[in-house]
């Protein structure tokens, strides 16, 4: 692998910076900045997804005929970077990173033309409905109900922990067609519309009073057949193809190692007991260096996997792998963060959004402000996308051979 960039690569990254200055307004930044929550709100992300889509970026790691940029992959990865540096919020990660993707791999052209269009846009806005009541882990005991009613199914059971499913006006759906069938076999991939009068969608707030995460209540809600994404029976194949997208298709490091030198920047403004600079306190450097050290280690295993699949050779289980340590440092470094705002990032603001002019005053700093809700919004990262329990079988498995 050659982590030098070439002349091409330099040329690519100062075009991305240019856009990026040119193009990223401070109210998106700000946008970003002042999220606790896992997801940025529409108003922000739609916001900058439609500037992407102007310009033919948002879907750059798609395939070509599909809207892709056919960006090799370490272009695809200083993208990334430079996103990260300039502070840029990311557009409907569900949209554009899980169900388009689908299908453009599984989808008919008749649903390709249909959607396809409308999610690069932005005009559609789509939820994930994997997880049920009882089955997360054990993604394959779901049981709710689709059967077939001349040309739609009929839909029965619910969907828990969707995000953002309350913006959202479609749902990709895992559902069960076939009871009597080994439960992966039973399982078919739905698209389903959610303005509907069968669907009810029903808020969960969080510990930190932001609310992303709904349950999806389906009374005999309806589909077309010409919604059902592959053959029946095949959901579980797709399921698995989206996961690894889910798990390992953007890159996490940079955005850890911007994370980790804002944390430099705060704690240069503290000072200790003693009069000196927090930055320069000996157990703060200690901790934001084991950080770092950790974040430059995932970057390479990240550039590696870039490196493979820039060689003909799949990411797979792999992603397994840097969800588990991406997943734990984000975590790390906001427990730092926590710790280093003290009682300023004790507050949680019950107000949302925080980035509008009226947003509640912060205490102390506007970082400080949002730090106790991202923290704890944060601790959803080794849950969702597969708990790391859940990975660490994986990787034992298909990497470890055990
Ligand atoms: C913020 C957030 C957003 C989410 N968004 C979505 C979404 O948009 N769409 C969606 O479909 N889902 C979503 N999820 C759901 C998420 O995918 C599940 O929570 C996750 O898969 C875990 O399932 P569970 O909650 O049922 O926990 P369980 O599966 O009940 O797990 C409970 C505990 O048991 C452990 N465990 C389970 N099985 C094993 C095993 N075989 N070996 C060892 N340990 C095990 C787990 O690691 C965990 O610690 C979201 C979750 C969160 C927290």
């Amino acid at each position: 692998m050659d982590m030098n960039l070439s002349a091409e690569d330099i040329e690519f990254r100062d075009e991305v910076r240019a856009f990026l200055n040119e193009n990223l307004t401070d109210s998106l930044r700000t946008g970003l900045a002042r999220t606790p929550g896992v997801f940025v709100e529409p108003d922000i992300s739609l916001a900058w997804h439609k500037i992407l889509y102007e310009k033919g970026w948002i879907t750059h790691g798609w395939p070509v005929e599909d809207g892709g940029m056919g960006w090799t992959p370490m272009q695809a990865y200083i993208y990334e970077k430079e996103v990260a540096l300039a502070g840029a919020p990311k557009p409907a990660p569900i949209s554009l990173q899980l169900i388009g993707p689908v299908l453009c791999r599984y989808g008919t052209p008749a649903q390709k033309q249909r959607f396809i269009p409308r999610i690069r846009s932005g005009e559609d806005f789509w939820c994930q409905g994997y997880s049920e009541p009882g089955s997360g882990s054990d993604l394959a005991s779901l049981s709710m109900r689709a059967t077939q009613d001349g040309d739609k199914y009929v839909l029965n059971g619910s969907k828990i922990w969707t995000t953002h499913a309350q913006h959202a006006n479609w749902i990709f759906c895992l559902v069960r067609t076939d009871t009597a069938a080994k439960k992966q076999a039973g399982i078919t991939f739905l698209l389903v519309p959610l303005d509907q009068p069968g669907v009810k969608v029903t808020p969960i707030v969080s510990m930190s009073g932001d609310h992303e995460v709904n349950q999806v209540f389906f009374d005999n809600a309806e589909t077309s057949v010409n919604n059902r994404v592959g053959e029946e029976g095949q959901g579980w194949e797709i399921a698995k193809f989206l996961l690894q997208n889910e798990r390992g298709g953007s890159c996490f490091a940079p955005k850890l190692l911007v994370n980790i030198s804002n944390l430099k920047k705060y704690a240069a403004s503290y000072t200790t007991a003693d009069g000196n600079s927090l930055a320069n306190d000996p157990d703060f450097e200690a901790r934001l260096a084991k950080l770092k050290l950790r974040a430059h280690a995932l970057e390479f295993t990240e550039l590696r996997i870039q490196a493979d699949i820039a060689n003909g050779r799949p990411a797979g289980p792999q992603t397994s792998l840097t969800k588990l340590i991406s997943s734990n440092l984000a975590q790390d470094v906001q427990t730092l963060h926590n710790d280093l705002f003290a009682y300023e990032g004790l507050q949680l603001p019950s107000e949302r959004p925080l980035y509008h002019d009226d947003a509640p005053t912060p205490v102390g700093s506007e970082a400080g402000q949002t730090s106790l809700a991202a923290y704890l919004n944060g601790r959803a990262a080794t849950i969702y996308g597969g708990s790391d329990q859940v990975q660490k079988n994986i990787v034992a498995k298909r990497i470890l051979q055990l």
